[in-house]
């Protein structure tokens, strides 16, 4: 017997179904809408979330079949973590990658799945759905979003979804 957690013995490719699955901290973060400077390729967060996201749970309403129903959502495998370049700092799966640890709000470590929130790592209730954002008020939330730190936007804002 060890106490050794279990993602400081194994690889990420060892782990069981549940262990990788529990790695999700629940952050919600990776199903923001992104936006990307297709000059510089840089990635910045808006505070648009997909219609799937659940704010109240801070949950997928459809984990089951969400690269169905959203085609651009990831489903994180140990086989295309390396080349999710897009994944927020503060995930579980690009820490370990990377060759990281989990923070000390994480659930595993914490024992509480309210920390991630209470660091104000989460999303929850600080995110609007994108049912009521008009598609075409994008780039006016972009605009917003940079305006105090550049003066070019990106002509083309893209969008993506992921999650494990
Ligand atoms: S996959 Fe990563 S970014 Fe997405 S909710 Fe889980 S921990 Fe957060
Ligand atoms: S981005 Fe994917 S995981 Fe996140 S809420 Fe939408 S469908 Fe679910």
């Amino acid at each position: 017997m060890t106490d050794t957690p279990f993602w400081h013995r194994k690889s990420l490719d060892e782990m069981t179904r549940a262990e990788w699955e529990s790695l999700c901290d629940g952050c919600g973060l990776c199903c923001l809408i992104k936006f990307e400077d297709i000059d510089t390729g840089e990635l910045i967060y808006s505070n648009i979330v997909c219609r799937h996201f659940d704010d109240q749970t801070s949950l997928c309403q459809c984990y089951a079949t969400r690269s169905q129903k959203v085609p651009d959502c990831w489903t994180l495998t140990p086989e295309n973590i390396h080349e999710l370049t897009w994944l927020p700092e503060t995930c579980a799966y690009r820490l370990l990658r990377d060759g990281e640890d989990l923070a000390w709000w994480h659930p595993l470590v914490s024992g509480d799945p309210n920390s991630v929130h209470e660091a104000g790592i989460g999303i929850r209730h600080n995110c609007v759905s994108e049912e009521h954002v008009h598609v075409d008020d994008w780039q006016t939330f972009f605009d917003e979003m940079t305006a105090e730190e550049e003066e070019d936007t990106p002509d083309q804002p893209d969008a993506s979804h992921g999650r494990a």
